[in-house]
């Protein structure tokens, strides 16, 4: 499975002097001669496994592709500052839907002040695949990985969860201001975009810092796409499993986040759900009290 891969990927690549942080983050940070340090996020779309044609407009998908990417800078703390852009367009699509999906991606980069600085293209007999790499830079305060959570720390996020599929995962916000402001504003520990699902990769943080977790089920910030469903699962379960949310899952000391409560450097809501423990695993507490381990669930690639 897609993990167990990676994993192995990892193991064969080794580590390297320029590679400040390789796979297993959001982005990966290289190091120049110069100090200078940069992060790169690759992520990529394949039609009919992240969009379909015709829900996904071109120029949705051209975002989307973007947008994944500015949200794993964004979960490194970093400043996006340009793209590449390679696409495989089904043969007969023809010119104007390929322009759409480039419309789409432009968009969002001049939203975001990232430029479009290269890629490929490609015609294919496949499904139209679309992968971008983005370019950033950390802020001031140097990036925030997943590892790094301590127990006591809250565990915050920004937004809502669940129910991305009705459309938000085409028009999601990359929260790259909001992450920005928020290291700014007080330390964070430790940060991941919630690209999988909020259970799943609340276990990507608690893993990567060899934690764990007590979070409260009433506490989780459910969105209203999720109590909108009406297909058997409760607004809870879709918060927590479906993914493509695209929020930041973070995590700071009790008195900063305390201080984040009390006067939020973002205007995006921000939730107070759990706590980090030092015992591995995560559990979630319910309204009497009662406590029960949360699965990791979540999107997986079966290979
Ligand atoms: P995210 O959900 O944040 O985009 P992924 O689960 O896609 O993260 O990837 C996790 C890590 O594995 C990242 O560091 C990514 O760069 C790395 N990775 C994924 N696929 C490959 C691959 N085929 N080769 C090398 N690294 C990979
Ligand atoms: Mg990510």
């Amino acid at each position: 499975m897609e993990f167990a891969l990676i994993d192995w990927i990892r193991r064969q690549a080794g580590s390297h002097p320029r590679v400040a942080l390789g796979i297993g983050d959001d982005a990966a940070a290289l190091r120049w001669d110069s100090g200078a340090d940069c992060l790169v996020a690759m992520d990529m779309l394949v039609e009919n496994v992240h969009f379909s044609i015709p829900e996904a407009t071109p120029r949705l998908i051209g975002r989307k592709a973007l947008a994944v990417n500015l949200s794993d800078i964004a979960a490194m703390a970093g400043r996006p500052l340009a793209a590449f852009v390679s696409v495989a367009i089904p043969r007969g699509k023809g010119m104007a839907f390929a322009q759409e999906i480039h419309a789409g991606v432009l968009e969002l980069a001049n939203r975001f002040d990232v430029a479009l600085a290269g890629g490929d293209t490609a015609a294919t007999d496949g499904p139209l695949v679309i992968s971008v790499a983005v370019i950033g830079e950390p802020g001031g305060r140097g990036i925030v990985r997943r590892e790094g959570a301590k127990a006591g720390d809250w565990i915050m996020a920004t937004g809502t969860f669940g129910g991305s599929l009705a459309g938000r995962h085409l028009t999601f916000e990359p929260r790259v201001a909001e992450a920005i402001a928020l290291h700014e504003a007080v330390p964070l520990h430790a940060m991941i975009d919630v690209s999988d699902g909020l259970a799943a990769d609340l276990h990507h943080i608690l893993e990567a810092s060899g934690v764990g977790a007590v979070i409260g089920q009433d506490a989780i910030p459910v969105s209203p796409d999720a109590r909108n469903l009406d297909d058997g699962k409760t607004p809870l379960d879709h918060a927590l499993g479906d993914g493509e949310d695209f929020e930041l899952l973070f995590t700071v000391s009790p008195e900063d986040g305390k201080r984040l409560v009390a006067d939020s450097p973002v205007s995006v809501r921000l939730a107070w759900f759990g706590e980090i423990v030092a015992e591995p695993g995560c559990r979630i507490l319910d309204a009497s009290g009662q406590s029960r381990p949360l699965p990791r669930a979540g999107w997986v690639h079966e290979l």
